[in-house]
């Protein structure tokens, strides 16, 4: 290579890096800035966390710090819904520091609580153009108004919002999603009930790049007539998404926090076809045990981004695990 033709490459890469620069990380962080957390995450949280203090206080009520506490805290965690793996692990980690007092064990715990969540990435990924975020989850666990939640959070972000509604399968399906649609303010591209849904995606995408949007939303569809039936459809939908848009941005997995475990072994029949990269954990503020997140991300080895903390447009939050375990374990 003569000197002419190095400098041209290596010009093309830093212009290629500042393009990349600017779709990805200022799209992102437009995002992230306007996204505010509704006060009182607590207040969202507080049947889980009521129920954990409660636990917790009794653990810790027996006196000195001995093995019988030692299980007591851990079936507090496994009643939290934290997992039997996590709990072990936390409750091992605060025993083998030797803590001096019940306060000091307490702070040990929120911190071993903290750690088990890890520090991974919860940004929502902003690749592509339009950046494709495909949802999947099965019926029932908040997929609809997830979506319109999601798309609400992108379009206050100052992201222009586009959504494709590929669940043909459940004639609701379509109605529901113009309805959320309506009150985000965001247009829908969607099909006949029955229609392909692979088919509904390539005229979202075309629509969406036609509008200039930022972000594609697809719904699927939560069952069909087989489970094998709907992994097949999503694994065409996904095909199809990957050679018109070259890139799925993010696969959100919509799931349940009050189906516990349930929820867990559920989800992983949509890991090997989706590719999921991201959980959405919803109705945390219900009478689900909030410890579910970490049980979820130990489990499944995907992070929470999203959690749902109620019924309205702007409940859905992203997850942030400082935040959730001072909430979760406020007053503990
Ligand atoms: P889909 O069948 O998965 O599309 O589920 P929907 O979006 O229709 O939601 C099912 C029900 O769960 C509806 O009554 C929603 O209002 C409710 N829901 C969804 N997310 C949350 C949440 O974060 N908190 C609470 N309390 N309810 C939720």
């Amino acid at each position: 290579m003569d000197l002419l033709t190095t400098g041209l490459v290596v010009l093309a890469i830093v212009a290629a890096a500042a393009l990349a620069w600017f779709v990805f990380v200022r799209r992102t962080s437009d995002v992230a800035r306007d996204i505010t957390v509704p006060t009182g995450l607590g207040g969202r949280l507080s049947r889980s966390r009521d129920t954990l203090a409660k636990a917790l206080a009794g653990a810790f009520a027996s006196g000195p710090l001995d093995a019988a506490v030692w299980e007591s805290l851990e079936e507090a965690l496994i009643g939290a819904d934290v997992g039997v793996a996590a709990s072990t692990r936390i409750v091992e980690r605060v025993r083998s520091a030797g803590p001096a007092s019940v306060e000091e064990a307490r702070r040990l715990l929120r911190a071993g609580v903290r750690e088990a969540l890890g520090d991974r990435s919860r940004e929502v990924a902003g690749a592509g153009s339009p950046c494709v975020v495909l949802v999947v989850g099965a019926n029932g666990t908040g997929k609809t108004t997830s979506i319109a939640k999601l798309a609400h959070v992108f379009e206050r972000g100052g992201s222009s919002t586009l959504l494709g509604a590929a669940d043909t399968f459940r004639a609701a399906a379509g109605a529901q999603i113009r309805t959320w649609a309506d009150r985000v303010g965001v247009d829908v591209v969607g099909g006949q009930e029955g229609a392909d849904p692979a088919s509904v995606a390539f005229d979202a995408i075309q629509a969406a790049r036609a509008r200039g949007k930022d972000y594609l939303i697809i719904d699927t569809a939560g069952r069909l007539h087989s489970k094998q039936n709907l992994m097949a459809e999503l694994a065409k939908i996904r095909r199809v998404l990957e050679r018109e848009a070259g890139v799925v941005g993010e696969v959100l997995l919509v799931l349940d926090a009050t189906a516990g475990q349930n929820g867990i072994a559920q989800a992983r029949e949509f890991f090997a076809t989706a590719g999921v990269t991201g959980i959405v954990l919803t109705k945390l503020d219900g009478t689900a045990r909030g410890g579910i997140v970490v049980a979820v991300e130990e489990e499944l080895g995907i992070p929470v981004k999203f959690i749902g903390v109620g019924e309205g447009l702007a409940d859905l939050i992203p997850f942030d695990p400082d935040q959730f375990v001072d909430a979760l374990l406020e007053g503990s």
